[in-house]
């Protein structure tokens, strides 16, 4: 039995001693911390005291991601030598980098260095360099507006590598991405979900707007505003089996047995915006992280703030979970389809994941 009065103190010192020895959650943000935890005291009244994690989780409270009261206390000295080697790799991405003398930086053998740097980044080492060079190319084709200098610039050996790599990742070729995707046609159409109405739209190469609304023809004005350039056109029924694969897929999601959306994008952003959007779909379901904690994990930790701007420009929902980016204190942040749809989004997740494990 925990004492009350002696555990309130406890947080109100914010007594480090005290730390494992209880939890505390806040009722009214749905998060639970550590008694040394940094953030604004709550007011008593909303306080509830556990005496472990488990109790807390439980209750259904979500870990504070400040004080993180799962992980054990200190900084981890394999996360902070991975981050070392994507500064690395940010720095020379226009030369070639193999895997053993990126390993060999981290001071692992390839194999661990690969395991070890796909769990804390989340890409393989691969994966990284790839996007590195094409955030470089990007920039290169936003700044010059010449392709194959670009090209060249960003550590591409020669055009034709450029332009299969951006079959999957980049969607556009270099040149329609500079022209702000004209001449592209994107089909769509709008599908019903439990969450309402959802609109998909098209490229030949993947989808490019995803977005939820309450009518079609609102739906459609949002389209026509994130393309003014590109030819629109209703998807005819019946639906190309691409797209039913895609619709599929979608309402699985949202009912939680289809935890990984993994779907081919096809979309136009700034260099920013794409390492953000990349970085979010590293989130495992069922997870959150602050605005901040992107920030850092994008190489940028003073750049909260334009992680919730590339957050509030995603077009592509779901497929990009910006709804698992909420603020440091626990409170839900912005959602750009509305707060209700985040919030369920996230319980629902959390649910399903709790089911599993
Ligand atoms: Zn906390």
């Amino acid at each position: 039995m925990l004492d009350q009065d002696n555990s309130w103190e406890a947080v109100q010192k914010r007594d480090k001693s005290r730390d494992g020895s209880f939890f505390y959650g806040v009722v009214t943000t749905g998060v639970y911390c550590r008694p040394s935890c940094p953030s604004r005291r709550p007011l008593r009244k909303n306080v509830r005291f556990y005496a472990s994690a488990g109790d807390a989780e439980r209750d259904g409270l979500r870990p504070c991601l400040r004080c993180r009261p799962l992980v054990a206390p200190g900084p981890d000295p394999t996360a902070e030598l991975i981050r070392e080697v994507c500064r690395y790799i940010e720095k020379r991405s226009d030369e070639p980098l193999k895997l053993e003398d990126l390993a060999t930086q981290a001071g692992m053998s390839p194999s661990h260095f690969q395991r070890t740097f796909k769990g804390i980044v989340g890409l393989s080492p691969k994966q990284y360099v790839d996007a590195a060079r094409l955030r470089k190319l990007k920039k290169g084709l936003k700044q010059s507006g010449d392709v194959t200098q670009a090209v060249y610039e960003a550590g591409y050996g020669s055009s034709s590598r450029v332009y299969e790599r951006t079959d999957t990742q980049l969607g556009m070729t270099p040149n329609q991405y500079r022209r702000g995707g004209r001449n592209v046609t994107i089909t769509y159409a709008t599908i019903e979900t439990p969450l309402g109405l959802i609109m998909i739209g098209a490229t030949d190469r993947g989808l490019c707007f995803l977005q939820f609304g309450d009518t079609r023809t609102g739906l459609l004005r949002m389209l026509e505003k994130e393309y003014p350039a590109a030819i629109l056109l209703a998807m005819s029924k019946p639906y190309h089996p691409d797209f039913q694969k895609w619709a599929q897929a979608l309402n699985d999601h949202l009912a939680g047995t289809h935890p990984h959306l993994d779907l081919p994008l096809d979309i136009r952003a700034t260099a920013f915006q794409i390492r953000v959007w990349n970085y979010l779909q590293s989130i495992p379901y069922g997870e959150v992280q602050s605005y901040a904690e992107v920030a850092a994990g994008v190489g940028n930790p003073n750049a909260a703030r334009a992680v919730a701007r590339a957050c509030a420009a995603n077009r592509v929902a779901l497929v990009i979970p910006c709804h698992r980016v909420i603020r440091g204190t626990g409170e839900l942040g912005g959602y750009r389809w509305g707060l209700a749809r985040k919030r369920a989004l996230i319980d629902q997740e959390r649910s399903h994941r709790l089911a599993i494990n």
